[in-house]
């Protein structure tokens, strides 16, 4: 979710839009992989919420809305969030409104979420389409981290751990396991996921 607002529909679009979702571990380059996939491809972009702290560079209300526990925890008692998960001694949770009513007007979503979220929402809405990004080894991945420059080293570690647990689980829970090897290649990946006849909205369909 380090991304801003965009919002075009295309016209040749069925009435209801598509949710998709991009997982993957920390460090993997979703962030970059989204912003380029963006350029291709209209998205609205959903924002979450968090308990984090702002990193340097980062706005309330752009990348995420940064709330304390105690608001997150109304959010989430409210039943506001279509899906929430703590990771890395934080919470995260995606605002459910934003989310269905852009689906509703007919644009694409894209969550960019870890995965006990990415779960959360294939099961509570089984059209979405997710995607699992992957690093081509764990070895970059964990070079990335550390170049990263924007994370300590407690959280490094506990983002590995993670990963490895997420990468085992990857393979069977997704519907697309799509490799991160160079951001042109990932995002080209995507796009031809999202073009097949088996993820396009279907024109036909009566909204549910
Ligand atoms: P970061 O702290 O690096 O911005 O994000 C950490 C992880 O939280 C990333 O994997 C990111 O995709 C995930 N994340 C961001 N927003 C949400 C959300 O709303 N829900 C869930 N489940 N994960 C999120």
């Amino acid at each position: 979710a380090n991304v801003p607002h965009s919002s075009k529909s295309s016209p040749d679009r069925a009435a209801r839009g598509r949710l998709i979702v991009v997982s993957g571990p920390s460090g993997v380059g979703k962030s970059t992989v989204v912003s380029a996939l963006a350029e291709r491809h209209a998205f609205f972009f959903s924002i979450s919420a968090t308990t984090r702290a702002a990193r340097p560079g980062e706005t309330n209300g752009v990348e995420y809305f940064f709330l304390n526990p105690d608001a997150f925890e109304r959010m989430r008692e409210r039943g506001e969030l279509l899906e929430w998960a703590e990771y890395s001694t934080h919470l995260y949770g995606t605002p459910r409104t934003p989310v269905l009513e852009r689906v509703a007007a007919g644009d694409d979503v894209l969550l960019d979420i870890e995965v006990m979220g990415a779960m959360q929402v294939k099961g509570s809405y089984p059209e979405a389409i997710t995607l699992f990004l992957t690093p081509p080894t764990v070895a970059e991945l964990e070079r990335r981290l550390r170049n990263r420059g924007d994370t300590s080293p407690a959280d490094i570690d506990r983002r590995l751990a993670i990963a490895q647990w997420q990468l085992e689980v990857a393979e069977e829970r997704f519907d697309h396991i799509v490799v991160n090897d160079s951001v042109e290649a990932a995002v080209e990946r995507i796009l031809r996921i999202l073009e097949a006849p088996s993820t396009k909205a279907d024109d036909d369909s009566p909204p549910h």
